[in-house]
């Protein structure tokens, strides 16, 4: 009698979380990861250093060629590394410069936005986050995480949260880190990148149907981190 072979389980399973800018994902993944005791994975880190390195370059954020051939030629020649690191979660090296702090600035991130929206750009980086993702024992945060990149992920959560609560977060972050930036346009920022997200046409930002959508506008983080654990439990056994 012949029997259905099924791929093999991972022994630790990968942990999605997808989400809008501003849900707080950075900080809940990497609490989350540090709970679980598992790697972190910051996609979006990835594409804030191909918008800064374009930048560098002097390719146009809208060059779809010219960003496919500079997202191919930092992953080929391995120009992209990620450290695990106590104060920040993940510090970000360009061809071994520290650039951690340099990604996280508006414009890079609103570049971030625009290059990720380009096919050649997006599927250099899927090998990479795949790569790091395949063997299991990980949390990866971003946008298409649990619809493009890793679809059949064991655990998948929707991370959200209200537009003026995102862009209260992000204006705080902002200012801690001595930007001066209203928090008016803070909000714009958010508005824009969400429509920026969810409006392209190659792996839009998109709930998966089996993740469970977290609205954390009203919930802390170490609450918010309970319950998505709650969650992993109760889907693992
Ligand atoms: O999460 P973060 O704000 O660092 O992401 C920067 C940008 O990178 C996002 O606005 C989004 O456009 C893009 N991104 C993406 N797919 C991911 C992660 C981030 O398109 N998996």
């Amino acid at each position: 009698m012949e029997r259905a072979v099924s791929a093999p389980a991972r022994p630790r399973p990968i942990i999605a979380i997808d989400g809008p800018a501003g849900a707080g994902k950075s900080s809940i993944a990497r609490r989350l990861a540090e709970v679980l005791g598992y790697v972190l994975v910051d996609t979006g880190a990835m594409y804030r250093v191909v918008a800064l390195a374009a930048q560098r370059a002097g390719v146009a954020f809208g060059d779809a060629a010219g960003l496919g051939t500079l997202a191919h030629a930092l992953v080929t020649r391995g120009a992209l590394a990620f450290e695990r690191d106590e104060a920040r979660g993940v510090r970000v090296r360009l061809d071994g410069e520290d650039v951690t702090d340099a990604i996280r600035t508006p414009e890079v991130g609103m570049g971030a936005s625009t290059v990720s929206a380009h096919k050649g750009v997006r599927d250099a980086l899927l090998d990479l986050q795949r790569q790091a993702g395949r063997a299991g024992g990980v949390v990866l945060e971003g946008r298409d995480i649990g619809t493009v990149v890793f679809p059949d992920a064991e655990v998948k959560f929707f991370l959200t949260a209200r537009p003026e609560v995102r862009a209260q977060r992000r204006h705080a972050e902002l200012i801690a880190r001595g930007q001066g930036v209203s928090l008016e346009e803070t909000l714009a920022d958010v508005r824009q990148r969400d429509e920026q997200d969810t409006g392209r046409a190659v792996a839009p930002l998109r709930q998966a149907p089996d993740a469970l959508l977290v609205d954390n506008s009203d919930v802390g983080i170490e609450d918010t981190v309970a319950r998505m654990v709650a969650r992993i439990r109760e889907k693992r056994g």
